[in-house]
Order: C-alpha cells, then structure tokens, then sequence
C-alpha cells in the first residue's frame, strides 16, 4: 500500500503513521525527521535546513525532491510506504508523480487529517517524543502510563522539538494553508482524496483510517 498522509503541522499525521505501518507492514517515511537527523548530523543538507525549521518555514523544495527520491528508491519501500510530511508545495506533489510513474507505482490513497488551526496549537504545545525509541507523546492527550517511562522501550529520556513553541506555530501554520493545502485539489482530480475528521481521539481516528484503507483493499479485489 503506498499512502500520503496529509494535514497541517500537529494533526495527527505521525502518530497514525505509526500505527498504519505496523498493520500494513509498510514504512513511515517523515520527512521532517529526516531533516533532523540531518540537522543533528551536522550535514550540508542539516546546515542549510536548521534555521529554516526554526522559523517554521518550509525547506527548499530541491533538497526535499532529492532526498524521497534516494528514500523511495530504498528496497524496505518496495512493499509499501506512508509519506508523512511530503508532499508540501505543488512542485514537490508534481515531482513526486514523476518519480512514481519512472517507478511504475501509483499511490493508493492521499488522506487528509482535518484538524482545526486552533486545536493544532495545543497539540504542538505538548508534544513530545521519546528520545530512545522515537514514540510519540503529548502533555494531555497521550500520556505514558507511567509517568516518565516510555511505553514503547521504557526509557526515562524524552524530547521537545526546537520548533514546537507557540511563537513558530503561526508560521508553520501560514505556510500550510498558503504551500501545502493547494496540493489538495492536485490529488482530487485524480480521485485519490480522501478526508479523515483528525479531531478525533487519538484510537478514533485510526478506527476511521483503517476502515477506509480496508475498504479500498476490497474495492481492488
Ligand atoms: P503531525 O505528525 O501531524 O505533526 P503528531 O502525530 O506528532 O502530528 O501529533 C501532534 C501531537 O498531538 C502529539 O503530541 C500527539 O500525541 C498529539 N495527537 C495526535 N493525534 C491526536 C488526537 N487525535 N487528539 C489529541 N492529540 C493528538
Ligand atoms: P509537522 O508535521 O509538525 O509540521 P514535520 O516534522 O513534518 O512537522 O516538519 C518539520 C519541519 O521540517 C517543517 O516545518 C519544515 O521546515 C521541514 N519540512 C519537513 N518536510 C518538508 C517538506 N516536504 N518540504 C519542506 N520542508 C519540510
Ligand atoms: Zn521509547
């Protein structure tokens, strides 16, 4: 199954991905993470992004076009893959349609995780993540079962993004509804969109997800 998750910064897009990849058996590719691997790196890729994501504004479209390709092309993808985080711009969705067609794959679905602006300030107000194994937490909607222990590997040593702030927020927002939400008509003309109400509980939202990409295996057969 190759899937994009769609939806501004907050709205759920890594934590369903991680849950969509080990029903499907198919990897999460996000490329905000990659992009902090690079920064943490020290990297030309890391130097060049660093204070751009700091400022919440979106990476150049070049850096990210070449970084999926090498990502894609990657044997892990051949079975599957959730983009999370990419496309962001009309460009990037145009490069990646090139991409695939050389591939010979087609995307099964593009899901839109809606989610209201003012509902994404809190959740990125309080994420955080585990710094051992990458789980994903939040101050008020995702807490560890036990306080300060990670449920995933039960580690004790967690994270804050440097552009998780009420300050960045706007920015990062401003950039999704002016770059990124015009991708959405792109994948409506091909009927591949499909929208999923993000405002949901957390489990609710994967019982949606799963239901709908269940359908479409059964719509194939
Ligand atoms: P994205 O990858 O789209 O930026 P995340 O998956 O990181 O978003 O979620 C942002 C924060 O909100 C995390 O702290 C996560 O635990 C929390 N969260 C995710 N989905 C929900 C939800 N449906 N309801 C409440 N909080 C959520
Ligand atoms: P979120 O889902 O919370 O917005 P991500 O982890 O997906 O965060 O991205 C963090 C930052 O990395 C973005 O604000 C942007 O600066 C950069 N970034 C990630 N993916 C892309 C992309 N496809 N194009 C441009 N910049 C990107
Ligand atoms: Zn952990």
């Amino acid at each position: 199954m190759k899937l994009i998750l769609l939806g501004p910064p907050g709205a759920g897009k890594g934590t369903q991905a991680k849950r969509l990849q080990e029903r499907y058996g198919i990897v999460q590719i996000s490329t905000g993470d990659m992009l902090r691997a690079e920064v943490v790196a020290g990297s030309t890729i890391g130097r060049e992004a660093k204070a751009v994501m700091e400022a919440g504004q979106l990476v150049s479209d070049d850096i990210l076009i070449r970084m999926l390709e090498a990502r894609v092309a990657r044997p892990d993808c051949a079975k599957g893959f959730i983009l999370d985080g990419f496309p962001r711009t009309v460009p990037q969705a145009e490069a990646l349609d090139g991409m695939l067609a050389r591939r010979g794959v087609e995307l099964d679905a593009v899901v839109e995780l809606k989610v209201d602006d003012a509902a994404l300030v809190e959740r990125i107000a309080g994420r955080y993540t585990c710094a051992g194994c990458g789980a994903g937490y939040h101050d008020m909607f995702q807490m560890p079962r036990m306080a300060g222990v990670c449920d995933t590997c039960g580690g004790g040593r967690f994270t804050r993004r440097a552009d998780d702030n009420r300050e960045t927020v706007g920015a990062r927002l401003a950039a999704y509804h002016a770059q990124t939400a015009p991708i959405l008509p792109h994948y409506a003309a091909k009927g591949r969109l499909h929208a999923v109400d993000g405002m949901a509980e957390i489990d609710d939202v994967t019982v949606e997800l799963t239901g709908l990409l269940d359908g479409l295996g059964r719509d194939a057969l």
